[in-house]
């Protein structure tokens, strides 16, 4: 199970009804953050959660609305007694970036370790498989798809036809490979079946529409996008401006096929993001406005 939250939903600056776009999730007690703009450790404070288990937050870039809130969030982890490594990851920069932050959070009682994406990236962190890809903002910028792979189910009557000894089995689980005393070895192909269909969770905000986005979202459980702007006469300003629409948004979804798509990253002049919802759904009828604290529990299919 995937526990998701939208921290908060707001763009360029926090409102008194509205945090900065952040997301959290859960999975198996290892918790990750992606953003983290001025107040998103209020927004989790309001959700009654510790900010302490987090151990990796992805940076989308260092515009101010998402890393000013970094230096607080890592004080009160601080206070909180954390004392596991925090992993950092961002475009190249971020060490940089957040060494000069650290000036005002000095001695924390925790490692900070640094990943500072080169181009389109994957890697593997405690279960989870994160794929980091360039969208196209005003400065560097990453989206990132989240996944939870799953493996196949095991094969019993495969295994015991191979006799191969029970204390080996669940190695074969975990997807290693096994050497047995009598001199055979078998790799997890033996027994397990066909990988099943995991969870994934794609979020991108701050940036133009992109096919790469739509390849690297394609399937999502959730993908949660950006749209900065409900009123499609607001074109010009999202091209100029590296955002997009609602409707962008959207078209975006319907091609990449995901299952459901929440709005975030409103700008402040967006009041009731609801009242464009009727016109969007009719291009991606799974479109959700997103609101601070919007949670969903994601489980596998069967
Ligand atoms: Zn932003
Ligand atoms: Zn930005």
């Amino acid at each position: 199970m995937l526990d998701v939250c939208l921290l908060g939903c707001g763009g360029m600056m926090p409102l008194p009804y509205r945090w900065l776009t952040s997301l959290l999730l859960r999975y198996n007690g290892n918790n990750l953050l992606i953003d983290c703009g001025e107040g998103t450790q209020i927004a989790l404070k309001e959700k009654g959660w510790s900010p302490k288990p987090i151990g990796m937050i992805l940076f989308t870039h260092f515009h101010a609305d998402h890393i000013s809130g970094l230096p607080g969030l890592l004080l009160t982890m601080g206070n909180a007694e954390k004392h596991d490594p925090l992993l950092l990851v961002g475009p190249r920069g971020l060490e940089r970036t957040v060494k000069a932050l650290l000036t005002i959070a000095p001695e924390l009682p925790f490692e900070i370790e640094y990943k500072e994406l080169e181009g389109d990236t994957e890697f593997t962190w405690n279960g989870y498989r994160v794929n980091a890809f360039k969208v196209n903002h005003n400065i560097t910028c990453y989206g990132y798809s989240i996944n939870i792979d799953r493996a196949g189910k095991f094969n019993v009557d495969a295994a015991r036809s191979l006799d191969i000894p029970v204390q080996y089995w669940s190695i074969l689980q975990k997807g290693e490979g096994v050497a047995l005393e009598d001199g055979r070895s078998f790799t997890p192909d033996a027994v397990m079946g066909e990988r099943r269909k995991g969870l994934k969770v794609t979020y991108t905000t701050d940036t133009r529409p992109t096919n790469s986005i739509v390849e690297n979202a394609r399937n999502s459980d959730l993908f949660i996008c950006e749209g900065m702007y409900g009123e499609d006469d607001k074109l010009v300003k999202a091209r100029e401006h590296k955002h997009m629409t609602f409707s962008e948004a959207a078209d975006m979804a319907r091609r990449a096929e995901v299952k459901e798509m929440w709005l975030t990253h409103y700008s402040p002049s967006l009041v009731n993001p609801r009242e464009f919802l009727d016109r969007v759904r009719k291009i991606f009828p799974a479109t959700k406005a997103g609101k601070d604290g919007k949670t969903v529990e994601l489980d596998y299919e069967e």
